[in-house]
């Protein structure tokens, strides 16, 4: 069992099984949506995520037709990245909202044509 929040502490979730897949999406939506280099999410069954706590928080941005990007409306936390109807069986959450330690066997990367020049760090600094 994983347990996981969002910044605030209000909205808070269990997951009840192992993340089946784990990616770095350098796309340039993940982009925005992070304030980031890259989002990082872990791929999980719909039915083995519950939301513990908070739900009157969740917010919802469709940031295209099928995709809907969750998130706590009081801090900003970006929690969840679901496709719809184009992908009912599976979610993916936000490595980084887990408060439970895991460490993911592989990390693939996607999007990587729009990844960002300064990541890593190749200046002097
Ligand atoms: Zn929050
Ligand atoms: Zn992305």
């Amino acid at each position: 069992m994983y347990q996981g929040s969002c910044l605030c502490g209000s909205i808070t979730y269990e997951l009840s099984s192992e993340p089946v897949k784990v990616s770095h999406c350098h796309c340039k939506m993940c982009q925005k949506q992070h304030g980031a280099a890259f989002a990082t999410y872990a791929r999980v069954p719909v039915k083995d995520l519950v939301y513990t706590s908070g739900t009157e928080n969740l917010s919802i941005y469709n940031s295209s037709a099928t995709v809907a990007r969750k998130f706590c409306k009081v801090c900003g936390s970006s929690l969840e990245w679901n496709a719809g109807a184009s992908l009912p069986e599976w979610t993916s959450i936000t490595l980084a909202s887990l408060d439970t330690p895991y460490q993911p066997e592989n990390i693939i990367d996607l999007c990587t044509e729009t990844r960002v020049s300064w990541f890593p760090n190749n200046g002097s600094g």
